[in-house]
């Protein structure tokens, strides 16, 4: 059975107090995980290592960046590369979100790097898709993310890619309160775990975690991920709200 994952993604939010408020509101709190749930907090770079002391004896909880750079060391003023991630025993990054893809203009083939690295020191990828608002206005929203994928993800081996996780955000539904509906996050997921299908064969595509992302909150958690190809959610703004994130996570499938 494939991971079922609630990962929150802070992004440049909160202050080191705050953080450490809500990492023990939200670890503090009692569940009954199945073995393939997880929780991953994905918080800025500065409290990784708090969050790391924070989930200590909670088995089913990890940590991850929110980037991550392609290379390993040099002189790449302000970047993290995957040695330092390893070093915090980081286990997960993300990859390829599309706020790095606007403001930071990474592209699809700097991702490509970027996953490939990351699989090399054993952390695993989150690597973001999705469509912005033109494509999904003349339903290209498939030939769209299938680019990405075939850009980003589809040059390495079929033992590689079942180290991914994938999460579809489509970015007209990103912190705007706008959310897919469960059909079009299911219609999307199963386009995506077709394509990977047709690559590298259906076994393999059945072992893949497929994440949605775009405006995730208690309200609409359940039903979105209680679609057959939606194994959980990447969140943001709702994961910095204990009982909201809690509910979250309490909405992943068994
Ligand atoms: C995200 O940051 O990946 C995200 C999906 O944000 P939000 O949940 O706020 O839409």
């Amino acid at each position: 059975m494939r991971k079922q994952i609630a990962a929150a993604n802070w992004k440049m939010n909160l202050t080191y107090q705050e953080s450490e408020d809500l990492l023990e509101k939200i670890v503090g709190e009692h569940y009954n995980f199945t073995r393939d749930q997880r929780v991953v907090f994905a918080v800025p770079a500065p409290y990784l290592a708090l969050a790391k002391e924070k989930i200590v004896g909670h088995a089913q909880m990890f940590i991850g960046a929110q980037n991550v750079y392609s290379k390993k060391s040099g002189a790449f003023t302000g970047e993290m590369s995957v040695v330092m991630l390893q070093g915090l025993k980081v286990d997960y990054a993300i990859v390829g979100h599309s706020e790095r893809r606007e403001y930071f203009h990474e592209t699809n083939e700097l991702l490509a790097e970027k996953v490939l690295i990351c699989i090399e020191f054993n952390i695993t990828p989150i690597f973001c898709c999705g469509e912005a608002l033109p494509a999904r206005e003349v339903n290209q929203q498939n030939s769209f993310v299938t680019r990405q994928l075939e850009q980003s993800l589809f040059s390495i081996s079929a033992e590689q890619i079942q180290k991914v996780v994938i999460a579809y955000e489509p970015i007209w539904a990103i912190g705007t309160g706008k959310t897919a509906s469960s059909e079009q996050a299911q219609e999307m997921h199963a386009h995506i775990r077709a394509q990977i299908s047709e690559r590298y064969g259906n076994e393999v595509s059945e072992n893949i975690s497929i994440l949605y992302g775009g405006s995730v909150k208690a309200a609409n958690a359940k039903e979105i991920f209680g679609q057959p190809d939606v194994d959980g959610g990447l969140v943001g703004g709702a994961s910095l709200i204990a009982d909201e994130f809690i509910s979250i996570i309490k909405a992943l499938k068994a």
